[in-house]
């Protein structure tokens, strides 16, 4: 019987090993916490987005994207769906992101731990995995207390996002001791820091805009939903999308901007004929209360601020200048980043092990045979609603069924 070792109980792992042992290996899972897929429940807010149905691959990104598609295309959202609805996993669909029917991440793990059970799969915890090599066509996989053998190894450690679900970034050393090529991880999906002082009368606020992000005042990468002003941050979804490219290009020593757009569904032009409508109306109001029913009361007072209105200014007194000013403000609202927030914010991570030295059929190294890889650990990482988990069940599945060849 072919012995493997999986090294990581996460997303990835757990697949990779029901796939393993349902294709008829011995399977043993290696996990330094004291229990299996910590980061399962946190995902989706604990309620766990562990798919999406448009599967774009613009919603992926890899240095390598051509392994990349390949490797997504044999096991896809509907497989996934599939899987987890004969595990017991019947889907909520939101708008093409999938939760439990019970929004409970803990559901997920739940089946799949059932599942490892049932299939007779060793699960041993608070196993560091410290070291790995190949002697004569044998693993031996070396933890402080014992050496455990195998014929196949998947690495399946995650990345350094959210160190404390036991992702600690340990598995790009082990991947590199047996010859592979890292590129050099950085947070992605997560907050971007920022010393603007209008944060501070701002913290707190969510507000659904468009979110551009500038590289030396270039445009490169735009997203639309509910942002989030914090003291010494922006977040949101809208953010997060975005932020990966602000990691890369802050990294290139560019520097970045962020846009807001409070109003993305006016042009400019469009959004000064409405002004003016409303001073029809309201011109008896202070510039500030003449945004009421637009913005929360913060925000009218920091576009005023910034188009440097009086306090006694009423609306219609405002001058051409001023109301193109105001609309400038409120769809062009400029806000400095200086840097990403740390791993430990961040809900993943770009780069990893490079998919150049990775058979993208089988997951199996191109540098040791009977080495697989799955998960975020790979440089492969996905747009917030579903998508990273969905590469996590992919590849899991991948390298899972491939031991068995
Ligand atoms: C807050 C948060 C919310 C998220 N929400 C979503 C969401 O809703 N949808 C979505 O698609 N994605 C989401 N993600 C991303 C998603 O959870 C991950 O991409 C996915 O879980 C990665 O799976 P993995 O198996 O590659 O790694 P992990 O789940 O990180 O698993 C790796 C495992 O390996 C173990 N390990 C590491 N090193 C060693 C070692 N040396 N020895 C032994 N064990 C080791 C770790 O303890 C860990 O259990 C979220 C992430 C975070 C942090």
């Amino acid at each position: 019987m072919m012995r493997v070792i999986i090294i990581g109980g996460g997303a990835s792992g757990l697949m990779a090993a029901i796939t393993a042992a349902r294709g008829g290996a011995k399977v043993t899972i290696l996990e330094h916490q004291n229990q299996v897929g910590k980061k399962i429940l946190v995902t989706g807010n604990g309620r766990c987005n562990f798919t999406n149905t448009d599967q774009d691959l613009s919603h992926y990104h890899s240095e390598n994207l051509l392994n990349m598609a390949m490797i997504l295309k044999q096991y896809t959202c509907q497989d996934t769906i599939m899987f987890f609805k004969d595990l017991g996993i019947f889907s909520k669909n939101r708008n093409g992101y999938l939760y439990p029917h019970s929004d409970a991440a803990s559901a997920v793990l739940e089946v799949l731990r059932m599942e490892c059970e049932h299939l007779k799969v060793k699960i041993a915890c608070q196993i560091e995995v410290e070291s790995i090599v190949k002697c004569d066509g044998v693993f031996q996989v070396n933890t402080p207390g014992w050496t455990y053998e195998a014929e196949k190894v998947i690495l399946a450690t995650g990345s350094k996002a959210a160190p404390a679900t036991g992702s600690d970034g340990s598995g790009y050393a082990l991947a590199q001791s047996l010859g592979h090529t890292v590129i050099e991880p950085y947070p992605a999906l997560v907050q971007l820091l920022s010393k603007d002082k209008c944060l501070n009368a701002l913290a707190g606020l969510r507000v659904d805009a468009r979110a551009i992000l500038f590289a030396d005042d270039r445009p490169v990468i735009s997203n639309r939903g509910e942002v989030q002003l914090n003291a010494n941050n922006i977040s949101g979804i809208p953010v997060f999308q975005i932020s990966a490219d602000a990691a890369k290009a802050l990294a290139a020593g560019k520097k970045c901007h962020v846009v807001l757009d409070f109003l993305p569904d006016f042009t400019e032009e469009l959004l000064v004929n409405f002004m003016k409508q409303r001073i029809s109306t309201g011109g008896y109001k202070s510039a500030v209360n003449f945004l009421t029913g637009l913005f929360s009361k913060k925000l009218s007072e920091i576009l005023c601020e910034r188009c440097k209105f009086s306090k006694k200014l009423i609306a219609e007194k405002f001058t051409e200048d001023d109301i193109t000013n105001l609309c400038k403000q409120i769809k062009n609202f400029k806000i400095q980043t200086y840097g990403t927030n740390g791993f430990e914010h961040a809900q993943c991570c770009g780069g990893g092990v490079s998919l150049d030295e990775i058979d993208p059929f089988t997951m199996e190294s191109l540098k040791v045979s009977g080495l697989h890889f799955c998960g975020e650990l790979l440089d492969v990482h996905g747009d917030c609603g579903g998508y990273n988990l969905q590469w996590a069940w992919t590849s899991g599945y991948l390298a899972g069924k491939a031991v068995n060849d």
